[in-house]
């Protein structure tokens, strides 16, 4: 108690001297002066704390007020905000209400002051649900206002500036909460400054040992890092001086806890973090106009001077973040033989960096369409609120990766990192490196593991993309993308594979037709159309050029006898159609009402009009050669299994009349659906040995391909549509004559 020794007197002074620098804070800032209600707000709020001190012994006041600096000078908003911040804590503290606010100081600052008293309760309560509901409120009401979490962001800051004074109990909470949402908070709303000390300070608490071993070493090394700068800066500063460029260079240390997080990362000593800072240098363009050209100006004169590291260069300049950050870094080796980062911005670019999208809306008055980026997250932010996950933690972590959301950082293998839109895929990122790239992808390995191209990628993934020479893209592929940019240029390259493919098919048919003495007429041609069920002529040749509809002896024999039932023939199974997992007991097709079933005598299995008298049970997929029996469904259809079905066993016990004996007819046209398991070792291309193995079997369709490898061994399952088990036998023959391949099995899914 003694140490609280202040008189009135010197409460008083102090509260004015606080009071002043605010003031004088704004009258600095850009915005309009609305001085006398901000001094209103002061009385109003000193007024109401009246006599109540802080936990340090400091009066209540000096908390608001430091609050509305922050929002001031840290942030740059204007009075509303400022008043709000005044005010933030008297609804909460004292007896007036949000009604008393409004009628002082008007509609809108009351709504602030009563977002911010909805929030003011922790995020982390005793119990999940509880935080959950919290985090819940504070989303809510920051997507109705946005200033509303900026003010509570800095109440944060503030809080955590004085940390030192609370129970340590609460100490490890407020610091745990502040690093688990309002340092990601600042971060998405681009306040760099406050995000980087809010993370510091939580660290502070969080790891006392760590923080003043870090805080101890950064001291230490600040000789060497002052010399290693002076050596750097000397030689650059001469030369953008001769251009007449007016700039400032500083070096700026990286913050604790960035410190912490890469020795944590890479497992290495904090003196092996060989980025402890980076030069930054700030300059004012002669017009702003010129401030992109400057920056590469500026770049120009570093690389002229210094050696460049080639595979970091980061251009937020042409394209800035997603939060507004915008600048040009690059690292280079300096002369001491460091790398050393530089980063190259504009005053109005540190601004923003800075003090986050409250700056940048100072720089964009009259333009909105800055804006939408934000709006867009906010807008998010409102539809997962609007349908919350049933589980509170899920919920919580929903939105926690929403606020890193709208874009990913995935790595190449070589470490280099590419900035993604959120949702990209594993072939939106081989877009991202090349067209080609794209345009050849077979697979992904995503953090080393062999996944699809349509993989989700996630911020973190390391992704590396196979491809091959004879892949080309196909329809399928626009479905895996969501970048505009893959998806421009599949859709470019469909359009020009279309044309190729319509010009193909129409000469396959044209040739054909002339080879079978057919006469080509637009009779002809109608005749072929309608009999295919399609409706223009490109549509056929297209079909044709594909090799989705066969030019062969049948369609001759067709047009000589003008026979109408054969037509399913002719259609092939098409390419890469998705293997739905259809439940045991459902059938995979549909035949013609059955021919009269004599239960006596084996049922053979066959077409009849280009329809199968029976259908394949799902669960056991039997394919012509396999030993089978037939089951009499509900609506007298024959249901093909395997005898050695485990279904089928179950089947015949409780259903035995039904069991038909049955065989497959001699010759069959139709291609069944068959699946290989195979397994073995992972060397380079035998994936690339498997595909040859079975796209050189002509008769053989890949409908499906899915390999995972884990530990230098390679395991998957290939999907295929085949007319018979020797098919399938001698492809597996064919595939086990690979040295690497140990396995290779047909299987029933
Ligand atoms: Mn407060």
């Amino acid at each position: 108690m003694n140490e609280v020794t202040n008189t009135a007197q010197q409460d008083e002074k102090l509260i004015e001297d606080e009071f002043n620098a605010l003031l004088s804070d704004y009258i600095n800032s850009n915005h309009r002066q609305k001085i006398d209600i901000i001094k209103r707000a002061f009385h109003f709020a000193n007024e109401a704390h009246k006599g109540i001190k802080r936990r340090s012994g400091e009066p209540y006041i000096l908390h608001p007020i430091a609050v509305a600096r922050i929002v001031c000078r840290d942030i740059g908003l204007g009075s509303t905000s400022i008043c709000a911040a005044l005010l933030h804590d008297v609804v909460e503290d004292t007896d007036y209400t949000e009604e008393d606010i409004e009628n002082l100081f008007g509609k809108k600052i009351a709504q602030i002051v009563g977002g911010l008293t909805k929030i003011s309760g922790g995020i982390f309560g005793d119990k999940a649900s509880a935080q959950a509901e919290n985090f819940r409120k504070l989303l809510l009401t920051m997507s109705e206002d946005i200033r509303v979490i900026l003010i509570k962001i800095a109440d944060r800051l503030h809080n955590m500036r004085t940390l030192g004074s609370m129970l340590p109990s609460k100490q490890y909470k407020i610091a745990g909460e502040t690093l688990y949402i309002y340092a990601p908070l600042a971060h998405r709303l681009g306040l760099f400054a406050i995000k980087t000390e809010l993370e510091d300070l939580s660290f502070k608490y969080e790891h006392p040992d760590s923080y003043r071993d870090i805080s101890r070493k950064i001291q230490e090394s600040e000789e060497d890092r002052e010399t290693v700068f002076r050596h750097f800066a000397a030689p650059v500063a001469s030369k953008l001086k001769a251009l007449n460029i007016d700039f400032e260079m500083k070096a700026r240390v990286k913050s604790v806890y960035s410190i912490y997080n890469k020795m944590q990362n890479k497992g290495i000593p904090f003196e092996e973090v060989y980025d402890l800072f980076a030069v930054r240098i700030i300059f004012s363009p002669k017009d702003y106009i010129d401030e992109k050209t400057d920056c590469w100006k500026i770049y120009s004169t570093i690389t002229d001077v210094y050696k460049l590291h080639p595979d970091r260069i980061r251009d937020w300049v042409s394209r800035p973040k997603a939060n507004g950050y915008q600048a040009l870094h690059v690292t280079v080796m300096g002369p001491d033989g460091n790398w050393i980062e530089v980063q190259i911005r504009s005053a109005k670019m540190d601004d923003i960096a800075e003090r986050g999208f409250a700056a940048h809306w100072k720089y964009k008055v009259g333009e909105t369409d800055e804006e939408s980026e934000l709006d867009k997250w906010l807008k998010t932010i409102k539809e997962i609120l609007e349908n919350p996950e049933p589980n509170a933690l899920d919920f919580l972590d929903t939105i926690k990766l929403n606020l890193f959301a709208s874009e990913i950082f995935v790595f190449t293998p070589k470490g280099d990192i590419k900035t993604l839109p959120k949702d990209s895929t594993a072939l939106d990122f081989a877009f991202s490196l090349h067209t080609n790239i794209g345009f050849q992808a077979i697979a992904a390995k995503v953090n080393h593991k062999l996944v699809p191209l349509s993989q989700p990628l996630q911020s973190g993934d390391q992704v590396e993309i196979l491809t091959s020479r004879t892949q080309t893209p196909n329809h399928d592929w626009l479905k895996s993308v969501n970048t505009a940019k893959a998806k421009t240029k599949l859709i470019a390259y469909m359009k020009r594979d279309k044309k190729n493919k319509i010009q193909k098919g129409e000469a396959a048919l044209t040739e054909f037709l002339a080879q079978s003495n057919i006469v080509i007429s637009p009779i002809v041609l109608d005749k072929i159309i309608t009999h295919f069920c399609l409706k223009k002529k490109e549509d056929l040749f297209y079909k044709i050029g594909v090799e989705e509809i066969a030019v062969d002896d049948n369609l001759k024999k067709y047009l000589k006898e003008k026979s109408e039932n054969v037509i399913l023939k002719y259609l092939k199974m098409p390419f890469g159609k998705k293997d739905a997992s259809v439940p045991a007991d459902k059938i995979i097709t549909t035949p013609e009402p059955a021919e009269k079933i004599n239960r006596k005598e084996t049922y053979v299995l066959r077409e009849i009009n280009g329809r199968n008298n029976y259908s394949l049970a799902a669960c056991c997929k039997p394919i012509p050669g396999d030993d089978v029996l037939g089951y009499i469904n509900d609506n007298e259809t024959v249901v093909v299994h395997k005898r050695s079905c485990p279904l089928a066993t179950k089947l015949k016990s409780s259903f035995g009349p039904r069991i038909i004996s049955a065989k497959w007819a001699e010759h069959n046209e139709n291609s069944f659906a068959a699946t290989i398991y195979i397994k073995g070792i992972d060397t380079v291309g035998v994936l690339k040995q498997i595909t040859r193995v079975i796209t050189d079997n002509l008769e053989v369709n890949i409908r499906s391909l899915h390999i995972d490898t884990n530990d230098g061994i390679f395991e998957g399952k290939i999907g295929l549509f085949v007319h018979d088990v020797v098919e399938v036998e001698s492809l597996c023959a064919q595939l086990k004559q690979i040295k690497e391949v140990k396995i290779a099995n047909r299987i029933s899914e």
